[in-house]
């Protein structure tokens, strides 16, 4: 797909450059806040149009610096064209016919990743109409979830939900806060060859309000369990997961099924790195802290770099584990970098910025997760749908 696209909608706030990669990265800018705008901050940030966004001020005489991607949302874009335009609706389809995706928002504390993810501070938590406009992806993505499973009727599909929060290296099940005092462990399992939780639940999710029930329910817990641990959103990751088993009735009435799901990660501030390297905190709760978002980085790196490939540290975090199926290549990932415009974050702004560019380099081919069994009758149902096709033709 060559040549870029510029598919700006109204007020120019969104424009894109597309190619398909297996990790796709967007950068949100947020608004200037009111804050901001009493002390009259200053915005440094300049968007000429085709995914560029370009940074004043860097250093004294200094030129700008430039910086292209496939999409950049500007400060005006909506959460609705965020759900159009970042790519999720490819990883939706992607989860549905089975193959493990991530939507995952890095970028300083105060950027916008949580409301990019569930919308502005207390919506979710106040039980807001799914409908309601400032609802974020997740919610928009369940909506769009249930429309692709009703747009297959054929098929018979299994949803399960889970929310979990990593703070300190410690797995927190978000939908059971109990645990937040016995930490669950991760463990690898060799049936589906992959890192799971063990005894994290599980929910059920037939309907989209099942789906909105975990959400609401997980994101109070957190904001209860955060205060209880005198600990803040800023230094944990929470990961929402979205199961779906589908069924597919072959012929002769053979059933088989694939074993999909989409990740959905606000991660932990990504100032935090410097932060707890700098204080004099001992070396395990450093590590620990920014532990899962460190490794995070190494793996991406790893990743970009394919000359490296083969030495993925994904065992080293809890997140990386988590993640690593999707990050490997058994799905795509989406990478939603937010930033702020003003000057006071300039030099956190280029630090994601940079890290967004290294993210974009990597390149990997998604497969289809499910048995050999059900692989095989899956191909050859294909095979036989072909040559049905082509019979129509003669
Ligand atoms: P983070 O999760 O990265 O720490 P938040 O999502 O909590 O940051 O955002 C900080 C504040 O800025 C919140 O009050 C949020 O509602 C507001 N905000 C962030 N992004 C946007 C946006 N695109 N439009 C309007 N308000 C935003
Ligand atoms: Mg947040």
């Amino acid at each position: 797909r060559a040549g870029s696209v510029d598919r700006s909608t109204q007020g120019s706030s969104i424009t894109l450059n597309s190619d398909e990669d297996n990790i796709n990265v967007v950068i949100r800018v947020r608004p200037v806040n009111e804050k901001e705008r009493s002390v009259r901050e200053r915005n440094m940030l300049e968007f000429p149009g085709k995914g560029q966004i370009i940074c004043h001020g860097t250093a004294p005489g200094q030129k700008p610096k430039v910086f292209s991607y496939n999409v950049v949302f500007e400060p005006a874009a909506t959460q609705d064209d965020v759900l159009e335009y970042s790519g999720i609706k490819r990883l939706l389809e992607m989860a549905v016919e089975g193959f493990s995706c991530t939507a995952f928002c890095y970028g300083q504390t105060g950027s916008g990743k949580t409301h990019t993810l569930t919308g502005p501070p207390g919506l979710v938590e106040s039980g807001a109409s799914p409908y309601s406009p400032d609802h974020g992806l997740v919610v928009r993505s369940f909506v769009y979830l249930f429309r692709l499973i009703r747009d297959q009727p054929d098929s018979h599909f299994v949803l399960k939900a889970s929310f979990l929060e990593i703070y300190n290296e410690k797995v927190i099940d978000l939908l059971n806060p109990g645990s937040s005092r016995k930490p669950l462990q991760v463990r690898w399992s060799k049936e589906s060859r992959s890192f799971y939780v063990e005894n994290l639940f599980m929910v059920d999710c037939e309907e989209l309000d099942d789906l909105f029930a975990v959400l609401e329910e997980g994101m109070r817990n957190r904001a209860v369990g955060s205060h209880a641990m005198n600990s803040n959103s800023s230094r944990s990751h929470t990961l929402l997961c979205v199961r779906v088993r589908k069924d597919v009735r072959t012929a002769g009435d053979v059933t088989c099924s694939t074993h999909g799901k989409i990740n959905f990660v606000d991660l932990a501030g990504s100032e935090m790195t410097k932060r707890t390297n700098s204080t004099g905190k001992t070396l395990e709760e450093a590590n620990n802290i920014n532990r899962s978002l460190m490794v995070l980085g190494y793996c991406i790196a790893q990743l970009s770099d394919g000359k490296k490939r083969g030495h993925i540290p994904y065992r080293d975090s809890k997140l990386t584990k988590l993640l690593a199926d999707s990050l490997a290549g058994n799905g795509v990932t989406l990478m939603i970098a937010c930033i702020a415009p003003t000057k006071s974050n300039l030099s956190e702004t280029i630090n994601t910025l940079r890290y967004a560019a290294r993210a974009k380099k990597i390149k990997s081919k998604p497969i289809v997760k499910m048995d050999a069994r059900d692989a095989l009758i899956l191909s050859l149902k294909r095979e036989v749908d072909t040559l049905q096709a082509e019979n129509q033709h003669l």
